[in-house]
């Protein structure tokens, strides 16, 4: 809906971000439109990022558990920061696995990686306030940081989509509150080194904050553990979702680590637990605090994923596509062959295949492929992403 068509009970605010808003929401409706004109099984989404998989057993089966249980009041109200035994369980698997001294106070259930990153951003930031983001960039941080008054500053990865650690120094100033870090990336997939980390560690100083927003953590490709970012950068705070990893977007739960080295943890959790109250989240899902604290490592089986990335990069780059293998996600982030990535995005679409252009994460030139697309829908599509190709006089 354009700003024109819109009601004067709308603010003027909400319709210009609608306007602006994100190139996935668009596919989606361009999606459903294609679907009507070509029959469904002859459109490829290659738009959106929400698993198709079905959760790992083990996890089902603790919700079977946890329903079964029926604990008085389960259902009910809880602490603002989240079921007590539940941040023990999740701060004892986290100090086990990053070797920080987490206790239950440091851990804040949320509503997902969204409600965490909201939550966080609400709790340092003052009307004017900067938060660095490294382009392309998930295009919900935008929105996230413009929530609570504050500025989005972008600033460019290297050329294999690293942090550039100079760019990042240049764009720190007075105003700096945060910067959010997200890897495995979206829509990268890229997984930032041990190094980088360390680099990072060492140019930001108080009061400015790392958030690292880690959703796709589990899901890495070819055996790969992405280093642990509370080992290298002493002033991040993780946002974790098991919205992916588990496969259960649907069901809104993660959690806000706040180590307990930071200077100012305490306070830091005082704000996070108000914020996450008013902006009236309030609590986590009470059933799946339960259930993930249960089997907080269980992970969909991400061989598939890596064969579809391998079937898509293999054929993608045989037609003369550059389409760099990601190591984690589920993105894969191939140049447009031609620059106008909106432009090719619509050949793409005149062979049923729907993608997101870079442009909507920032970076033109670029498109975004989910991986949660069927291998065999994969397979249909190929001929539709050869002829876009052809279709460029490559
Ligand atoms: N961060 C990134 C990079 C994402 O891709 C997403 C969802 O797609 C989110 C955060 C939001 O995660 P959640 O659904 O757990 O709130």
């Amino acid at each position: 809906m354009s700003l024109a068509t819109m009601h004067p009970a709308i603010s003027q605010s909400i319709a210009e971000q609608m306007e602006r808003s994100s190139w996935i929401r668009r596919m989606f409706e361009i999606g459903i439109q294609l679907r009507k004109e070509r029959g469904a099984e002859n459109v490829y989404d290659f738009s959106l990022g929400n698993p198709e998989v079905e959760p790992p057993p083990a996890v089902l089966a603790a919700l079977g558990r946890v329903v079964a249980e029926n604990r008085p009041h389960g259902h009910g109200y809880m602490p603002n920061a989240g079921f007590p035994e539940v941040r023990a369980s999740i701060a004892r698997h986290m100090a086990g696995r990053t070797g920080v001294p987490f206790t239950f106070e440091d851990i804040l259930m949320t509503t997902g990686a969204a409600g965490a990153i909201n939550t966080v951003l609400k709790a340092v930031l003052d009307p004017g306030d900067e938060v660095i983001v490294l382009n392309p960039y998930f295009p919900e941080y935008r929105f996230y940081i413009e929530n609570h008054g504050g500025r989005v500053v972008p600033v460019e990865t290297d050329e294999r989509f690293q942090p550039d650690i100079a760019r990042i120094v240049a764009a720190i100033g007075p105003r700096t509150k945060a910067l959010i870090l997200n890897s495995p990336n979206n829509p990268t997939g890229a997984v930032y080194g041990a190094e980088i980390l360390e680099e990072l560690d060492r140019v930001i100083t108080e009061p400015v904050l790392v958030i690292s927003d880690e959703p796709y953590r589990p899901l890495t490709f070819d055996g790969l553990t992405p280093p642990e970012t509370f080992r290298f950068v002493r002033r991040a705070v993780v946002a974790w979702s098991w919205s992916k990893a588990m496969a259960i977007s649907g069901e809104r739960i993660g959690y806000l680590a706040i180590p307990p080295h930071l200077p100012e943890a305490a306070q830091l959790r005082n704000a996070c637990t108000f914020a996450n109250r008013i902006l009236g989240y309030i609590n986590a899902p009470a059933i799946w605090q339960f259930v993930v604290a249960q089997v907080p490592d269980a992970t969909v089986d991400v061989s598939a994923y890596q064969a579809k990335r391998d079937l898509l990069c293999d054929a993608l780059n045989a037609m003369g596509y550059d389409a760099p293998r990601p190591q984690g996600a589920f993105y894969v982030f191939p140049k447009t062959p031609i620059a106008d990535d909106v432009a090719f995005i619509r050949r793409l679409q005149a062979e049923g295949i729907l993608a997101v252009p870079g442009a909507g994460f920032g970076r033109g030139g670029y498109m975004r492929l989910s991986l949660t697309i069927s291998k065999e829908e994969i397979e249909r599509s190929l001929p539709g992403f050869g002829r876009a190709i052809r279709g460029c006089g490559l």
